[in-house]
C-alpha cells in the first residue's frame, strides 16, 4: 500500500474528493513523517502542527459544501521569508528571531482562502541570500539524497521538505535561482514565474526587482495547481500584473509537437559536470522525440549576467535591509547610545554573508562608484533582456542545465563566495530579464539528481508547464524518491 506521506497534491485531491481520505489523516501522516525524519533533514524552522490539524479539521468539516478549490484540505509548507500572521517569520535570520508578522502575505491569504493546511515554515539561507542553505542563521537544511550534502539554496528547506515527503508541495522564492537550483539538487520540480505574475506583498524583500514567489512539488501537474491559486493581480503590489491568469491545469495536454526549443550553448559552461551535461542532453533528446524542434541558439551576454546580478541584487539588498535596526522588528542588543545599539544589533545579528552583501551593495551605490558599477550593471541587464527578446522571436522556449553541478558536500564552498555564486550561472539571467523558468528532474549523476531548466517568454507559464508535464508523462525521473 502507498504510504500516505508519499502522495502528491493531485493524488491527495482525488482521495479527498472520493472520500477515501480526510484532511486530518493526511495532515497527521505528514506530521508523523516530519517528526520522524526532521532531525536528519532540518527542512523546517517552525512546524505548526496544531494549527495544521485545526485547519485540516475545518477543511474536513467543509468538504462537500461545494468548495471546488484544488488545494482545499491540502497540506503545504511555506518558506520563512513569506509573512504568516502570528506565526514566526525569521527569514532564517537571528535579527528576526522573534518576529511574528501582524498580517499574511497575499500568497498566504490566497492559499488560506482556498483551504490550504499550513504545515510550517521552511528553512532557507538568511534573507534568501545563498545557494546552499548554509547561510541559515539557525542550522543548515540537508539534502535528502545524501544528508552530508547541501539541498541547494536559498529555498533548500522548501525543496528538501518536498523531496523527503514531509510535504507534497511548498512555496519558495527565486531572486537568482533560489527555487530552480535547489529543486534541481533535491530532484523535485520548481517554478519561478514571470516577474509580476505573483504578488510580492508580504514577501520580505531581498532584491525587489528580481524577487518572485513560486511553487515547488514532485510533479509539474502539482505545480500548476499551486500556481493557479497564487497567480494574479494584487492591488497591494503595484508591480503585479493585471494580465488574466489562464487555466494552467487545462493547458496540460501532453502535446508539445511543433514547439521550437532553443539550446543556448553558453549555458553548457566550462566546468559543467559531465553527468549533468549528459542528463541534460538526454532530456533534450526526449523533448525532440516528443515532437519538439530543437534549435541551437546563442546568448553571448550570458557570461556577464553573474557580475551584473551580484551588483544589482546587493545594491537592492543594502537598501531593503536598512530597516532592520533593532527598533522596529526583532531583538535589540543593548548599547551606550542609539547608534551603538543599532550597530551592535546589525553587526551581531546579521550573518556574515548578509553583512558582506550590505557592504558590497552600499559600495556599488556610493558616489563615485555608482556609474562604474551599478549603472553599468543595469546596462548589462538591458542587453541581456534584448538578447532574450531577439531569441524568443525565433523560438518558444529554451532548455538548459539548471546548475552546473549536482549537490555538493556541506562545507565545501562556504569559504569561497565566488565558487558559491557560480552555482547560479544558469539561473540568474532569467531573473535579470524577469522571465519564467522551471527546473524538473531529468536524471542522476553520481546517484544525485540533475535538473533540466526550461525558460519561457514573459507570462507564458502555460507553455513551460505543458512541456514539463509532457516530459514527465514520458519519463519517470520525477517519481524517484531518496532512500531515507
Ligand atoms: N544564490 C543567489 C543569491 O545568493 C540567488 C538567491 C535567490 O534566488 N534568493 O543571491
Amino acid at each position: 500500500m502507498t504510504e500516505l506521506h508519499t502522495l502528491g497534491i493531485a493524488a491527495i485531491r482525488a482521495a479527498l474528493d472520493a472520500g477515501d481520505l480526510t484532511s486530518v489523516e493526511i495532515t497527521e501522516a505528514l506530521i508523523a513523517r516530519i517528526n520522524a525524519i526532521e532531525p536528519r533533514i532540518q527542512a523546517f524552522l517552525t512546524v505548526t502542527a496544531e494549527q495544521a490539524l485545526e485547519q485540516a479539521r475545518s477543511a474536513d468539516a467543509q468538504r462537500g459544501n461545494g468548495n471546488t478549490s484544488p488545494l482545499h484540505g491540502i497540506p503545504l509548507a511555506i518558506k520563512d521569508v513569506i509573512c504568516t500572521r502570528d506565526v514566526q517569520t525569521t527569514c532564517a535570520s537571528r535579527i528576526l528571531e522573534d518576529f511574528k508578522p501582524p498580517y499574511n502575505a497575499t500568497v498566504v491569504e490566497r492559499l488560506n482562502a482556498s483551504g490550504m493546511v499550513m504545515l510550517g515554515k521552511t528553512n532557507c539561507d538568511e534573507f534568501a541570500m545563498g545557494s546552499s542553505n548554509e547561510n541559515s542563521g539557525y542550522y543548515p537544511a540537508r539534502n535528502p539524497w545524501d544528508t552530508d550534502r547541501v539541498p541547494g539554496g536559498s529555498s533548500g528547506g522548501s525543496t528538501a521538505a518536498v523531496a523527503a515527503c514531509e510535504a507534497p508541495g511548498s512555496l519558495g522564492t527565486d531572486t537568482g535561482g533560489s527555487i530552480r537550483q535547489p529543486a534541481a539538487l533535491c530532484g523535485v520540480s520548481g517554478f519561478k514565474p514571470t516577474y509580476g505574475r505573483i504578488s510580492r506583498y508580504g514577501l520580505v524583500a531581498y532584491a525587489s526587482s528580481l524577487d518572485q514567489i513560486g511553487p515547488i512539488a514532485r510533479s509539474v501537474a502539482d505545480l500548476a495547481l499551486i500556481l493557479q491559486v497564487i497567480a494574479g493581480h494584487d492591488p497591494l503590489d503595484s508591480t503585479s500584473s493585471t494580465l488574466p491568469v489562464p487555466d494552467y491545469s487545462a493547458g496540460l495536454t501532453g502535446d508539445m509537437r511543433g514547439l521550437r526549443i532553443g539550446i543556448p550553448h553558453e549555458y553548457f559552461v566550462e566546468g559543467i559536470e559531465a553527468g549533468v551535461e549528459q542528463a541534460t542532453r538526454e532530456a533534450i533528446d526526449v523533448l525532440r522525440d516528443l515532437g519538439a524542434e530543437i534549435v541551437d541558439v546563442s546568448l553571448p551576454t550570458t557570461a556577464y549576467a553573474l557580475p551584473a546580478y551580484y551588483i544589482i541584487a546587493t545594491a537592492e539588498a543594502s537598501a531593503n535591509l536598512a530597516r532592520y535596526d533593532g527598533v522596529r522588528y526583532g531583538p535589540r542588543l543593548a548599547g551606550e547610545s542609539m547608534w551603538d545599539e543599532i550597530e551592535r544589533t546589525r553587526g551581531e545579528l546579521f550573518g556574515p554573508e548578509v553583512r558582506r552583501r550590505i557592504m558590497l551593495g552600499t559600495y556599488v551605490l556610493s558616489a563615485g562608484y555608482y556609474d562604474a558599477y551599478y549603472k553599468r550593471a543595469q546596462q548589462v541587464r538591458t542587453l541581456i533582456n534584448n538578447e532574450f527578446n531577439a531569441v524568443f522571436a525565433q523560438i518558444d522556449l529554451l532548455a538548459t542545465p539548471t546548475s552546473p553541478t549536482v549537490a555538493f558536500p556541506i562545507g565545501q564552498k562556504v569559504d569561497d563566495p565566488i565558487a558559491m555564486y557560480l552555482s547560479d550561472l544558469c539561473t540568474l539571467p532569467a531573473n535579470l530579464a524577469g522571465l519564467p523558468g522551471m527546473a524538473i528532474p531529468c536524471g542522476l549523476s553520481n546517484n544525485l539528481p540533475v535538473g533540466l531548466q526550461l525558460l519561457g517568454k514573459p507570462f507564458d507559464e502555460s507553455t513551460l508547464l505543458r512541456v514539463g508535464d509532457a516530459y514527465q508523462r514520458a519519463t519517470d525521473w520525477h517519481t524517484m524518491h531518496p532512500n531515507l
